[in-house]
């Protein structure tokens, strides 16, 4: 529930600012471990293998699935996203804070059958400029911004199952919230 902070959720839609403000708050609390996920999704630029995901073909990552490999496992924008299980559990039982940066149904899993931890959603102070910032990170094809916008839509309408909500307007801001529901 709520007062179980040894693990958190960070959930949003794509490009509100996740992975800005996760590498903010890691960089000013080293009591935290972020997990790294594996995905089927091809590294973007400057992305590298064992640091931002462990980048794996669908029959890897499909073999995890059926080894009981991740904790939680989801389709997003037509590519496979999931939190490896082994690592977790290990930073969990050495008391670290464990971060975990998915989208909603890897959250809702991981509230059905792992543990609840404490879940915040990031949202944008508006649709408009969350399109303005998928598009101004350019990383993405149209193809996959498209996708990424109508999930965001359905994602959006989510935000009540969250234990908080933060909307990242001000980036600072933002992350003094966040700093001050983890640390109550
Ligand atoms: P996500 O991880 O949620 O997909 P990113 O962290 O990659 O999103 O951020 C998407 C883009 O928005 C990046 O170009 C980032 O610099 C920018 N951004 C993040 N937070 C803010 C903010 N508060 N105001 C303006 N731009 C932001
Ligand atoms: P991106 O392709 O932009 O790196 O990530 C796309 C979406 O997948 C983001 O919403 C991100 O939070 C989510 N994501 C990243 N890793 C995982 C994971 O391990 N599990 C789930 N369910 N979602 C993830």
């Amino acid at each position: 529930m709520a007062n179980n902070k040894g693990l958190i959720i960070i959930t949003g839609p794509s490009g509100v600012g996740k992975g800005t403000l996760v590498k903010k708050l890691l960089e000013e609390n080293k009591n935290i471990w972020l997990s790294i996920s594996a995905t089927t999704r091809l590294p973007r630029e400057g992305e590298e293998n064992g640091i931002d995901y462990f980048f794996l073909n669908k029959k890897e990552f499909t073999d995890l699935v059926a080894e009981n490999g991740f904790i939680e496992w989801a389709e997003f924008a037509g590519n496979y996203y999931g939190t490896p299980r082994k690592e977790v559990q290990n930073q969990l039982s050495r008391g670290k804070i464990v971060l975990l940066e998915i989208e909603l149904e890897g959250a809702r899993q991981v509230r059905e059958s792992f543990a609840e931890g404490f879940q915040i959603f990031i949202a944008p102070p508006s649709f408009k400029e969350l399109e303005k910032r998928i598009r101004g990170r350019a990383t993405d094809s149209e193809e996959a911004i498209l996708k990424r916008l109508t999930r965001a839509k359905y994602e959006l309408k989510a935000q009540s199952e969250f234990d908080a909500t933060v909307i990242n307007n001000n980036l600072d801001v933002a992350l003094l919230e966040i700093k001050k529901l983890i640390a109550n």
